[in-house]
């Protein structure tokens, strides 16, 4: 029997598109509009056109305007940043998204960089990571902003409590680690260099796993009590001969020793989509206010 406390990311996302959609219906009799999110996919990746459709239907259900963009795989950088361009100006679209990966000859540094900061939902602009790094109110990546809107609401105050982020990407680990830091915790990020994980992980009491590893982070790895958050997505071998979800984190071993731990799947996931909601809604609210 586990200990841990599941986190249930499927029920909060529920939660939080319940209230965007909400937002949304104050907002169109404030404003007699409807906030629009552009999504952009180039190319055929099937795992991102599932993503892409997603957060369409997300989109159009949370009562706001979806508009897709599907260009083909030889799309030119020069016609995306274009789109871009047109989507920048277009009064319609509060929040702009370029699906990732793009395909090798486009350049998404170039492409996040071309997004204006304040319809960059996804948060990757270097305004943006910039403002969060320094205080200021920009637009917080969709994955780490789920986690810690789960991580406040089972802790509460974070204040002091030892956190380690395991994961140094722009999207995720580096995000995460500054919005641990803004709640007044002691952070410390581990990457792929880092000598001894294992003694890194059991001192902290927040652990954010964010990696691409399966099963990585074994159960006495774990400090009891600790709260654990698996950002993971990897498809691996299952008993049936079929792929299955698995985390950065041997959920079975981590459940017997955490006070509280996110599933995968029916975790993180699901609060990421619903985040980019919260995102766009509160950039088209902003973008109404400064006119
Ligand atoms: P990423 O860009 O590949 O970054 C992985 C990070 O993990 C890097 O910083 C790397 O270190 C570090 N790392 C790799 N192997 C390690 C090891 N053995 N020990 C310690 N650190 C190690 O991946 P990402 O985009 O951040 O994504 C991480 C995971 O989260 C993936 O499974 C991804 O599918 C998942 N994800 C899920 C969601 C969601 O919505 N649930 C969203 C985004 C990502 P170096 O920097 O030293 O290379």
């Amino acid at each position: 029997m586990t200990k841990a406390e599941i986190i249930d990311g499927k029920a909060f996302a529920a939660k939080l598109r319940a209230d965007v959609a909400e937002g949304v219906r104050v907002f169109k009799v404030q404003y007699g509009m409807v906030p629009g999110l552009a999504v952009v996919l180039v190319g055929t990746d099937p795992a991102s056109e599932i993503y892409v459709r997603n957060k369409g239907k997300m989109t159009r259900e949370a009562g706001m305007n979806s508009f897709e963009h599907k260009l083909p795989e030889d799309t030119s950088e020069g016609d995306l940043l274009g789109l871009v361009d047109k989507l920048n100006r277009d009064d319609r679209v509060h929040g702009i998204l370029v699906q990732l990966p793009l395909p090798r000859h486009i350049s998404e540094q170039k492409v996040i960089e071309a997004i204006d900061p304040a319809k960059d939902v996804d948060g990757f602009h270097v305004v943006n990571a910039g403002l969060l790094a320094t205080g200021g109110e920009g637009i917080v990546p969709c994955t780490p902003l789920g986690c810690l809107m789960m991580l406040k609401h089972r802790v509460g105050d974070l204040s002091g409590m030892k956190a380690l982020v395991i994961g140094r990407s722009n999207i995720v680990g580096k995000p995460m680690a500054q919005l641990l830091l803004r709640e007044s915790c002691t952070v410390t990020v581990a990457h792929s260099r880092t000598r001894d994980l294992a003694a890194e992980c059991r001192q902290a009491d927040i652990l954010v796993a964010a990696v691409g590893v399966p099963e990585l982070v074994r159960g006495d790895w774990i400090k009891p009590g600790a709260v654990v958050i698996d950002v993971g997505m990897n498809r691996i071998p299952g008993d049936d001969g079929k792929t299955r979800l698995a985390g950065d984190v041997n959920f079975a071993e981590a459940a017997e020793v955490a006070s509280a731990i996110t599933p995968v799947p029916g975790g993180v996931g699901p609060m990421t989509i619903a985040c980019l909601l919260a995102n766009t809604l509160t950039a088209a609210r902003r973008q109404m206010a400064s006119g």
